[in-house]
C-alpha cells in the first residue's frame, strides 16, 4: 500500500490541519482530540508514536516527549469524507497533561442529570422567547406586557422571598429565589445586561473591596 497516495486523499483545513481523535486500541476509550499537519502525520507513521501540531504553541509535538506518557500507534483510519483521523493507540501513561487517563473527564451534559450550569441554558431560552414569541408561554407574555409588568413581578417575588425566609422554610425560600432569579434574568434580557456583566461587577468588588464591610 502506498501511504503517500493515501495522505493526498485527506482534506487538511485552511491552516493545513486535520483533527485526530486518539482512542485506546484495547478498551475503545476516547483519550484526546488533537490536530496533525502533514509532517505530524508522517512522523507518526514513521515512528509509530503520536505526533501532533500544537495550535497554541505553533509547534510539532511528540506526545509524551517530556512526560514520558507516549502513545504507541496501532492503527490510523480516516472518516467518510477524509477530513478526520482516528488514531488507535496503546498508551504508556495518562493521555492528558492533567494526569487524567483521558482528556474527557468533565461532564457538560448528561441525560437525566441537572446540568451544572442551568443559567446560560435559561438565558438563551429567555432570549429565544423574546425574539420569537410563542403564544401561551409565560416568558413571551412578560415581554409582550413590558417593563412595568416585569418590575411588578420582581417586587412580588422579592416579597415572597422575604415571607419564605421569615417562615424559615427552606423549600419555600428556594422556590421563591428561583422565581426572583428567573424574573431578574427576564429584566436583564430586556435591559441588555448579561450574566457576564454581573459576574464582572461582582469580581471587581471581590478584588477591590476584599475585607471591607458591605455598604
Ligand atoms: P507531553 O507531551 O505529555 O510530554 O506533555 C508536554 C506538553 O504537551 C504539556 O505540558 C502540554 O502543554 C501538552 N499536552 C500534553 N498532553 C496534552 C493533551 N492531551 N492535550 C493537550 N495538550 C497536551
Ligand atoms: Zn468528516
Ligand atoms: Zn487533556
Ligand atoms: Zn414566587
Amino acid at each position: 500500500m502506498n501511504v503517500d497516495v493515501e495522505i493526498e486523499q485527506l482534506t487538511f483545513d485552511e491552516k493545513g490541519l486535520i483533527p485526530a481523535i486518539v482512542q485506546d486500541a484495547e478498551n475503545a476509550k476516547v483519550l484526546t482530540i488533537a490536530y496533525m499537519n502533514e509532517t505530524a502525520l508522517l512522523k507518526t507513521m514513521q515512528t509509530g508514536e503520536t505526533w501532533f501540531f500544537s495550535r497554541k504553541r505553533q509547534t510539532l509535538w511528540n506526545k509524551g516527549e517530556t512526560s514520558g506518557n507516549k502513545q504507541k500507534v496501532k492503527k490510523i483510519t480516516y472518516d467518510c469524507d477524509a477530513d478526520a483521523l482516528l488514531v488507535q493507540v496503546k498508551p504508556v501513561g495518562p493521555a492528558c497533561h492533567t494526569g487524567a487517563e483521558s482528556c474527557f473527564y468533565q461532564t457538560l451534559y448528561e441525560a437525566g442529570q441537572v446540568p451544572s450550569d442551568i443559567i446560560p441554558i435559561l438565558t438563551s431560552r429567555i432570549k429565544e422567547r423574546r425574539n420569537n414569541p410563542v403564544e401561551g408561554t409565560y416568558t413571551s407574555y412578560l415581554f409582550r406586557e413590558g417593563i412595568d409588568k416585569i418590575l411588578k413581578k420582581i417586587g412580588e417575588e422579592a416579597s415572597e422571598v422575604i415571607i419564605g425566609a421569615k417562615n424559615t422554610d427552606k423549600q419555600e425560600v428556594t422556590w421563591e429565589i428561583a422565581d426572583l432569579t428567573y424574573h431578574t434574568l427576564v429584566l436583564m434580557e430586556l435591559l441588555d445586561v448579561s450574566v457576564s456583566d454581573i459576574k464582572a461587577e461582582l469580581y471587581e468588588r471581590h478584588i477591590k473591596k476584599a475585607g471591607k464591610q458591605d455598604e
